[in-house]
């Protein structure tokens, strides 16, 4: 008894003794085989989520923020046959993997309708008697390779270089997305502005002067499942000739004008050329930018009526897309496009609204000074800079001809005028097509009416100008 006695305590600090370096231990180890023993599965995304699979790439993400990824299955059931799209197994333990699968390779093996997506990712923890977490997913996916139809029904036979177009078309009922392409730009399309025909589609389109002649324009149409119908647009490219000049820049212009529209103190020290190199270079790109941003944001109706009017009683002083160079002590110092019109009449003149639509933007532009900029709908904007004063607010519909404020010289202005400008979705456009009554009447309005493209066609065959007669004419 008394050795038993005796023995008990001892046993209890050998327990005691044992128990605390497990406990030591485990919580040692807890740091090092946590994330060995994790038991959260790994993550399966698809991008996009849209329930159908075509010929653009999904993108499987799969993602194991505890001990990574170890293997990754993906397969795909249609119309009774399994198709491997990925089958993967790593090495060395990967966080995030994205695989892009395509139907494009596969367009001939794989039938169109319903099918399951079935995606298997499994981590490399130890957990589940060392096989690890196992994620899987079935999505049920609607498989469709077959881009959708466009139907032209009125194009242009000329476009001005730097100038617009517009054409009706008639996507199939599948289009997600449609419009004009060229070059980087993409000129979206609409529906239900064509009379009697809710179903044709109105896209306004450019031929932006910062691209060369010959770039590549289509039509374009888009489904849910990524596949694309591109229908390639042949039209004349009438050469606009655009001028050029030189204009000098005195010190004095640099230090009175340009200067002071750099807002940071640090931002006006440096030579006269770095100044002039802020504002003309730096500070226009950041407006430019800013003002594309703007006219990106298209009202999908038509808000405007009939031909822009010019500002009344305006001479045109300087055109669009002239080639400036800008010179200081003789040397050449940079180079801009003018994208716009300069208009002067007299000092503080009311400025008029060219169009009816809505107040897009009020406030300072940079080198535009005091600006007004008008939603015409369908992605066509105007833009009214230099103003001395501001009559409306953002979100006002406006009258054509209604007054928005007075001329001025805010921004970078040698004196009182208007700047006009015309964007078309994010870039500046030919602004004196929208002016002439005539352009709208033979390329605008029979389209909107509803007309016939060979209607459309014949008419502005009679009104284009002919080569012979041009010559004959010289
Ligand atoms: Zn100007």
């Amino acid at each position: 008894m008394s050795a038993a006695e005796s023995r008990a305590p001892g046993s209890f600090r050998a327990i005691l003794a044992l128990t605390l370096v497990l406990v030591a231990g485990l919580a040692a180890g807890g740091w090092y085989l946590a994330p060995r023993f994790e038991r959260d599965p790994p993550r399966i995304e698809l991008r996009p989520d849209s329930g159908v699979l075509g010929r653009a790439p999904m993108e499987i993400v799969v993602a194991d923020r505890g001990s990574g990824l170890l293997a990754v299955t993906a397969t795909l059931s249609a119309g009774g046959t399994e198709h491997t799209l990925a089958s993967e197994h790593y090495a060395e333990a990967v966080a995030e993997k994205k695989i892009a699968v395509s139907l494009a390779a596969k367009l001939a093996a794989v039938k169109e309708g319903p099918a399951v997506l079935h995606v298997t990712a499994r981590d490399r923890s130890l957990w589940n008697l060392f096989r690890g977490n196992e994620m899987s997913i079935r999505k049920n996916l609607t498989i469709d390779v077959t881009p959708p139809t466009l139907e032209l029904i009125a194009d242009d036979r000329y476009v001005n270089f730097g100038g617009a177009g517009m054409l009706v078309y008639k996507p199939s009922a599948d289009t997600a997305t449609s419009g004009v392409r060229i070059g980087e730009y993409f000129f979206p399309g609409y529906p239900g502005q064509v009379k009697d025909h809710p179903d044709r589609h109105v896209v306004i389109f450019a031929h932006p002067y910062d691209l060369p002649a010959d770039a590549r324009a289509a039509l374009v149409a888009t489904d849910r499942a990524g596949n694309t119908r591109e229908m390639r647009l042949v039209y004349e490219l009438k050469n606009v000739r655009y001028r050029k000049s030189t204009i000098a820049i005195s010190d004095a212009f640099i230090q009175n004008k340009i200067a002071p529209l750099l807002r940071d103190e640090g931002a006006r020290q440096g030579t006269p050329k770095e100044i002039f190199l802020r504002v003309n270079k730096g500070m226009r790109k950041e407006n430019e930018e800013r003002i594309a941003a703007i006219t990106k944001k298209a009202s999908p109706a038509i808000l405007w009526r009939g031909a822009f009017s010019q500002l009344s009683n305006s001479q045109v002083e300087a055109n669009f897309a002239d080639a400036r160079t800008y010179t200081h002590d003789g040397e050449t110092i940079d180079h801009a496009y003018h994208l716009g019109y300069d208009l002067s009449v007299t000092r503080h003149y009311p400025v008029e609204a060219a169009n009816s639509g809505t107040v897009a933007f009020v406030g300072d532009m940079g080198i535009y000074g005091n600006t007004v900029i008008l939603d015409h709908g369908l992605g066509l904007y105007t833009l009214y800079g230099h103003l001395s004063a501001i009559e409306v607010k953002v979100g006002e519909p406006v009258r054509q001809r209604q007054i928005l404020g007075r001329t001025g010289e805010t921004g970078l202005a040698a004196g009182d005028h208007l700047h006009y400008g015309v964007y078309l979705n994010g870039v500046a456009i030919l602004p004196v097509e929208w002016w002439d009554q005539k352009w709208i009447d033979d390329n605008v309005q029979p389209k909107l009416d509803g007309q016939s493209g060979e209607a459309i066609a014949r008419s502005q065959e009679r009104h284009a100008p002919r080569a012979s007669a041009r010559k004959r004419r010289r």
